[in-house]
């Protein structure tokens, strides 16, 4: 049955963690290491069964090769869930334990947060193993990804303009950005420094009043958010928001946010094509976090990290030549990106090999 599902997803390895001193029951899956060590981070959950959590940890690892890939980044991709309530069952034990585990791997696995896992979690991981990103400042680490994802969103945004419009001048166009949070604000206020006219909305009250206030944005409920009168449409808050019932309600031309799975599935996919809208595919698009912690293994520079941000647009525009070539969805094209790239550089004999992760310019705090 497990081996069945490795089958279907393509999966190289799985390794199931137990300490039970400790209680850590953890899965750490290794889908795709062609183009590199497997990088994703490890989510904290309490799932209601051991294969509801195997299913999560397969379906989020190979989104990470498919993220991976196509961001251009030396790195394949994996991914690990912790079973357990975060806010009752974490100690720096069960962390370490986790870290141990990570680090038995030898570099093939490199870890960093995901839901319920903050940066302090990852410090007690960090004492058991240099295989991890996301590491505090202070050690060498990159700290919050979120101004690079909003960013790196921003120069998605530039690349599906101009090939809707023809121009990427982002300010002449308006926005519908759902949730304010770490990267939905930031991203209103590289918007507002473009001169944009934007509509928010989140659940949180304080953050619509901040969007208002600081960046003269113009609130909406969270449900009218689908029928604003905006070019663009920008989740970034939960997944699964593009889908049949919110679809004929959107105004927008082009579809470009952060939030991650946005489409609720294929068929929305194939429909926002055929209604003339341009899907940026979310995680072509907000690829920054994971570029911005990507950099912790040579040693990290933030310099360097904004430069690479702008690489998003390059990797939109190829989505989109793909996309016109091969007559698919982008969301299809983002993928078949993704493909490509891990046979052809698969096919590659590197003279050095591959090796194991460096993780330069790093200092081990205990
Ligand atoms: P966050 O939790 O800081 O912000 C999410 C915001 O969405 C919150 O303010 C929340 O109140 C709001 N929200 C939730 N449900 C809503 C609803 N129904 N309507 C309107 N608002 C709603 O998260 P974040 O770090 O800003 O990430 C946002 C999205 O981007 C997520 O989907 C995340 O997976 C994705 N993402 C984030 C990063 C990153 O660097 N933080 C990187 C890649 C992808």
């Amino acid at each position: 049955m497990i081996f069945e599902q490795l089958e279907t997803y393509g999966h190289e390895q799985v390794v199931f963690c137990h300490n039970k001193d400790v209680g850590l029951k953890a899965i750490i899956a290794i889908h795709n290491t062609v183009l590199g060590p497997a990088l994703g981070g490890t989510r904290m959950w309490p799932y209601k069964t051991e294969q509801e959590a195997l299913n999560d940890v397969l379906r989020l690892s190979r989104g990470m090769t498919y993220k991976n890939a196509v961001a251009g980044l030396n790195l394949g991709g994996g991914k690990a869930v912790i079973i357990g309530d975060p806010s009752k069952d974490k100690s720096e034990a069960l962390f370490r334990a986790f870290g141990q585990f990570v680090d038995s791997q030898g570099g093939r696995y490199i870890t960093a947060e995901d839901v319920g896992i903050d940066v302090n979690d990852m410090e007690y991981v960090y004492r058991e193993t240099q295989f991890v990103t996301g590491v505090h400042q202070v050690h060498g680490g990159s700290g919050d990804p979120s101004p690079f994802t909003a960013y790196g969103t921003l120069q998605g945004l530039m690349a599906t303009l101009n090939h809707k419009f023809g121009d990427e001048e982002v300010g002449k166009y308006s926005y519908a950005v759902q949730g304010l949070g770490h990267v939905g604000m930031e991203f209103v206020k590289l918007l507002k420094e473009r001169g944009a006219k934007i509509f928010v909305t989140d659940i949180n009250p304080t953050l619509v009043e901040r969007a208002v206030e600081d960046h003269g944005a113009e609130a909406v409920a969270p449900d009218e958010i689908y029928d604003v009168d905006a070019t663009v449409y920008s989740p970034c808050a939960l997944g699964g928001t593009v889908n049949f019932d919110t679809l004929p309600r959107l105004k927008a031309k082009v579809i470009c946010g952060a939030a991650n799975n946005q489409l609720a599935n294929n068929e929305v996919g194939d429909e926002v094509a055929k209604r003339g809208i341009l899907y940026a595919p979310d995680y072509a698009v907000n690829a920054g976090g994971v570029m911005n912690i990507s950099l912790e293994i040579d040693g990290y520079n933030r310099e360097r990290a904004m430069r690479m941000m702008r690489t998003i647009y390059h990797n939109l525009s190829r989505i989109f030549e793909i996309a016109e070539r091969d007559g698919i969805p982008t969301y299809q094209a983002a993928d078949r990106l993704a493909e490509e790239r891990i046979e052809t550089i698969g096919k590659l004999k590197l003279p050095m090999g591959r090796g194991t992760p460096r993780f330069q310019g790093r200092v081990r705090g205990h």
